[in-house]
């Protein structure tokens, strides 16, 4: 198993960040630590000095972040991820997130720091990491102009079924995050989904199968479980299918 995206170097681990990894290292192969700010993407590079050939990073900037970053500190971003660019398996997080952003220069902004990570992704051929949120068809539209990327996620998609196929069918990756445990829409969407395009993730410190804790990696166990309990197939098949997804998607 893999857990494609969770923030280990968030401060929710301050206290106990390496008994976290240490449990990771029981269940799982190795984990992708998503960068969302300029000390996050900084952090996530020490986790993978820490613990090579276990913790893989992407670096990235989050759209909420985005919507209200100066343009100084974009700036540092994107000549701090270009110095560390083969340190990287992914650009990312990036995106747009229509649901915490609700103001039109927000937007806009959102917009603009997505585009240059999708020209980046194209021009250095890195995978991008996509977090969209009541904005996919629109994020799916922008990253579909280009074709050189190697390959997009959609991280934790909420979306709806049709854009779910549109993705699918572009060869683009659906990443099932544990929403999967506790709702019934992520449920819904994944029954007619190809296994072939879904990868796992907890997006942890969030989103935990258990109301009110805190995430973390060891969990995507559940994930895998609820996808196998939903596609009707055996624990190990869906473990061995998403890894697998996961190494051609990451190169790791
Ligand atoms: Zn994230």
């Amino acid at each position: 198993m893999i857990d494609t995206h969770c923030h280990v170097d968030f401060k929710d681990y301050n206290k106990n960040r390496e008994e976290v990894i240490e449990r990771a290292k029981k269940d799982l192969t190795c984990i992708i630590n998503s960068g969302a700010t300029l000390g996050g993407n900084r952090r996530t590079l020490q986790l993978i000095k820490d613990h090579q050939k276990f913790i893989y990073g992407t670096f990235g900037f989050h759209p909420v972040n985005a919507a209200k970053a100066e343009a100084v500190v974009l700036k540092d971003v994107k000549k701090e991820i270009l110095s560390n660019l083969d340190k990287a398996v992914a650009l990312g997080e990036t995106g747009l997130d229509f649901y915490h952003t609700t103001d039109l220069e927000g937007k806009r902004k959102q917009e603009k720091v997505f585009n240059s990570f999708i020209d980046l992704a194209s021009e250095y051929e890195m995978p991008l990491l996509v977090h969209a949120r009541d904005s996919e068809r629109k994020a799916f539209e922008m990253v579909k102009k280009y074709s050189d990327i190697p390959n997009v996620v959609f991280h934790c998609y909420s979306g709806d079924d049709a854009t779910a196929k549109d993705i699918i069918d572009e060869g683009y990756f659906i990443s099932v995050s544990s929403m999967i445990c506790f709702s019934n829409h992520h449920q819904n969407l994944i029954k007619d989904l190809p296994l072939s395009y879904m990868i796992t993730e907890t997006d942890s410190p969030y989103l935990s199968p258990f109301k009110g804790k805190r995430n973390e990696p060891s969990n995507v166990k559940y994930v895998v479980n609820k996808i196998a309990e939903i596609k009707d197939q055996s624990f190990d098949k869906i473990d061995k299918l998403t890894e697998k997804n996961a190494k051609k998607v990451f190169r790791v």
